[in-house]
Order: C-alpha cells, then sequence, then structure tokens
C-alpha cells in the first residue's frame, strides 16, 4: 500500500480523536440531539439495560462518530466501527455480529451504502438479536439461526431519505444532526486551540468560526492552518487578521465558501443562466464528484440560501446571483 498517505491518514485520525468531545457536557451544540441521547443513555443505564438503536443522521463533519464514541463512554461499553460499504456480504455481518459482547456499541456510518442483500439480516438481528445465515451449498445447504449478544446499533449516514423504511423503523430514535451556528462554533474553535496549546483571540475565533461553513470538522482542519500560518507569518497568535489573512490564502471567502462553491455559482449563473439545471450536469461541468456534491455543497449552498431545489431541477437565489459576479441580464448576453 501507500505507507506515506496511510501515516498521514493516521495523523490525521490521531490528530482528530485528541480533539474529539469524550462527554455530553464536553459536546457543543446540538441540543435536541443531546437532550434525547441523555435521556435514553440515562434511563438505560439505570434500568442496567442495552440501549436501543440510534440512527444519527446529517452532512459530514459535525458528529456523529464522536457522538458514538460519547455514547460508548458514558454507557462504559466498548464501541466497534464499521461502515455500510465494508459489510458486503451476510457472512461479513454475521462474523460482526457474533464477535460483540453484551451492551457493546456498534457504529455503522454511512448506512445507506449496505448492500440490500446484507440489509435484510440487519433486521432481525436489531429486533430479536438473531441472525439466520444460509451455511454450505448445493444439497448441503442449510440456514442456521443463531443467538445474538444484545447490542446497540449506532447508525450514521448523510443520506436519510436514501434508508428503506424497513430499516428506518427499526431504530428508536432518528436524530438529525444540523450546521453549527456562529456562536457554537466560535466555543468550539476556541475548545480546540486550548486543547492544542495554540494562543488564540476572541476575534481570531470568531474569523475562523465564520468560514467554517457550521462544520466542526472544517473549524479544526482551518485552525491547524491558521497556526501554521500565525508562526510563519506574525508572533505565533490567532487574531482576527491573521486568520483572514491564513483563509485567504487558502481561497476560503468570509462566508466559508470554498473554490468548488464558487465555481457550482458561478457555472450556474454562466452556462445556465442560473438554472433549472441537474445535479449530474453541475457535477459534469464543474468536474466534481455526483455525490461529493450531494452530500457537503449543495446542503451547504441550499442552506446559506444561495441555491434552491425544485423539480425540474436547481436554480440560483439572487443572494447566489450576487455571488457569481455577473447578473441574469448579463448571462442572457454570454
Ligand atoms: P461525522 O461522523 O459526523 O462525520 P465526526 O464525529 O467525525 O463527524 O466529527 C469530526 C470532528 O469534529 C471530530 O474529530 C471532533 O473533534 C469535531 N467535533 C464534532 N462535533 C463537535 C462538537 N459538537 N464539539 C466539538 N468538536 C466537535
Amino acid at each position: 500500500g501507500n505507507e506515506f498517505l496511510e501515516k498521514a491518514l493516521n495523523r490525521e485520525e490521531n490528530r482528530d480523536a485528541a480533539l474529539r468531545p469524550i462527554s455530553f457536557d464536553d459536546f457543543t451544540g446540538q441540543p435536541k440531539t443531546i437532550e434525547r441521547l441523555m435521556i435514553m443513555t440515562g434511563a438505560s443505564r439505570k434500568r442496567g439495560d442495552v440501549m436501543s438503536h440510534v440512527l444519527l443522521s446529517g452532512p459530514p463533519g459535525l458528529g456523529k462518530t464522536t457522538l458514538a464514541h460519547i455514547i460508548g463512554h458514558v454507557m462504559e461499553k466498548q464501541v466497534v466501527i464499521t461502515s455500510g460499504p465494508v459489510i458486503e456480504k451476510p457472512g461479513d455481518l454475521a462474523g460482526m455480529l457474533t464477535n460483540l459482547e453484551e451492551g457493546h456499541i456498534l457504529f455503522i456510518d454511512e448506512m445507506h451504502r449496505i448492500p440490500k442483500t446484507v440489509e435484510e439480516y440487519l433486521y432481525s438481528a436489531m429486533e430479536d438479536y438473531r441472525i439466520d445465515i444460509m451455511i454450505d451449498q448445493g444439497p448441503n445447504a442449510r440456514s442456521v439461526s443463531l443467538n445474538l449478544p444484545r447490542f446497540t446499533l449506532v447508525g450514521a449516514t448523510t443520506r436519510m431519505g436514501l434508508l428503506t423504511a424497513p430499516l428506518r423503523s427499526r431504530f428508536t430514535l432518528q436524530s438529525r444532526l444540523d450546521y453549527y451556528n456562529r456562536g457554537d462554533l466560535v466555543k468550539i474553535v476556541k475548545r480546540s486551540c486550548k486543547l492544542l496549546g495554540v494562543p488564540v483571540k476572541d476575534d481570531g475565533a470568531t474569523e475562523i468560526a465564520g468560514r467554517a461553513r457550521g462544520t466542526p470538522r472544517i473549524a479544526n482542519n482551518l485552525i491547524h492552518f491558521v497556526r501554521d500560518f500565525a508562526e510563519e507569518r506574525g508572533d505565533g497568535v490567532i487574531t482576527a487578521d491573521i486568520a483572514a489573512k491564513a483563509l485567504s490564502l487558502l481561497e476560503i471567502d468570509e462566508r466559508g465558501l470554498d473554490e468548488m462553491d464558487k465555481r457550482i455559482l458561478d457555472v450556474m449563473a454562466r452556462h445556465y443562466k442560473g438554472g433549472p439545471v441537474g445535479l449530474g450536469t453541475i457535477a459534469v461541468a464543474v468536474g466534481e464528484e455526483r455525490h461529493t456534491l450531494e452530500e457537503v455543497h449543495e446542503p451547504y449552498l441550499i442552506q446559506e440560501g444561495y441555491l434552491q431545489r425544485t423539480p425540474q431541477g436547481r436554480i440560483l437565489t439572487a443572494a447566489g446571483w450576487a455571488i457569481s459576479g455577473i447578473s441574469k441580464a448579463g448571462a442572457d448576453q454570454l
């Protein structure tokens, strides 16, 4: 494999782990989800029971994995981590489930990418802690029923709409994480800087928070670059001025829009006169994967009011036109 890449990813992961909140008190924002989870963990603990299944949805980087770890911490149980596309066959699922112990938390990321042939096996596993699998082939083929330890499934998905109704209905709680507001992100930036031992002024934290597109993971990534910038071009302290300069260098504007966001708005204005235009068409025009547009860029552009989704396709709003830098009349003449 690619050793360099692996090391870099590991470093990223360790860095990430250091900044990860480990208790509900430590976790800023998402008040509704936190209250629901505190009620479920609290009651289960008091009854000495296994917590029932939870489904978390929302864009990447908002804290779904972090919450799974916090649940494990509060329940004092191990968290086993996997992801939808990794579970290719029913046997993979059976192997994983039979290795769990009572009360373990199984975190499955990207639930919408679990193959349909595996999904059906998950139903009885979630409902009755039982899984029926076929062993052997041909004339010897037979079904065996395996009893499983009682476990808690914490599922995560960026695409709630792609989950089937029977799967969704097997979760006691379905909770959606929203983009963080500026105040919560400022708190998160300050907390991360403190943990990293990086000196930051209030206005420096506000500047980073404003450009992190409502996402803690992005805020943390920006901190690492701004810190380097502050050490190389300043006296090591993150001020508003330092943060603004550093982030301009990354071509992230004061609204948190990056190069790709702006390219999308620009293409829509120039080539499609503001739409309606299909997402697949936009993806080809800007040279980005459709699912990245769908999961990362589009939700933020919609939430910030630059883009709208209609049955005919995506259209630019007045605010979207303003960012594209040309007017509707100007586009008509192109
Ligand atoms: P997801 O699973 O939704 O993609 P993660 O749980 O991996 O997101 O979160 C990404 C990073 O953002 C984590 O490493 C964590 O440090 C940070 N993070 C997420 N939510 C919060 C929060 N509410 N407070 C502080 N840091 C957070």
